[in-house]
C-alpha cells in the first residue's frame, strides 16, 4: 500500500510503501517540541516526489539523523538515518501523511529524554 505525504505548502511531497503500524511518540527535547509521531521504515520505502535540495535539514547530538523540514512552511515530514546494523532508515512523521486518522493509531511511548 502506498501512503502519500507532504509538508503543508507542498514543497516537500513523498510516497511511502507499506502498511502503517504503531507509531513512536518520543519525549526527547527535539521530538517533543515538534510533536512527531514516528513510523520507522526503510529509506528505500520512501520515494521523494520533489527535489532533495528543496528540503532544509537539521541535525543535532551525534548528527546521525538528518531531520528534514520545509524551509517555507516549517513542517517536518521525516528524518533519514542508519540503524545499528548500518541500514538506511526513515522515520516518517505520520502527521504529514494524507488521510489518516491519528486516533486509530497506537502510540508507543519512547523515553528518548533518558536514553
Ligand atoms: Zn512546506
Amino acid at each position: 500500500m502506498t501512503q502519500k505525504g507532504s509538508c503543508h505548502c507542498g514543497r516537500i511531497s513523498f510516497e511511502v510503501e507499506g502498511q502503517l503500524g504503531d507509531v513512536i511518540e518520543c519525549n526527547c527535547s527535539h521530538c517533543q517540541r515538534k510533536g512527531y509521531l514516528l513510523w520507522f521504515t526503510g529509506r528505500d520505502q520512501v520515494k521523494l516526489l520533489t527535489p532533495e535540495e528543496d528540503m532544509a535539514t537539521y541535525t543535532f547530538n551525534r548528527h546521525v539523523i538528518q531531520h528534514h523540514f520545509c524551509p517555507v512552511c516549517g513542517c517536518a515530514p521525516f528524518g533519514f538515518g542508519k540503524d545499528p546494523q548500518g541500514n538506511t532508515t526513515a522515520a516518517i512523521n505520520v502527521r504529514c501523511i494524507e488521510g489518516i486518522d491519528l486516533d486509530k493509531l497506537t502510540r508507543i511511548p519512547y523515553d528518548g529524554r533518558n536514553s
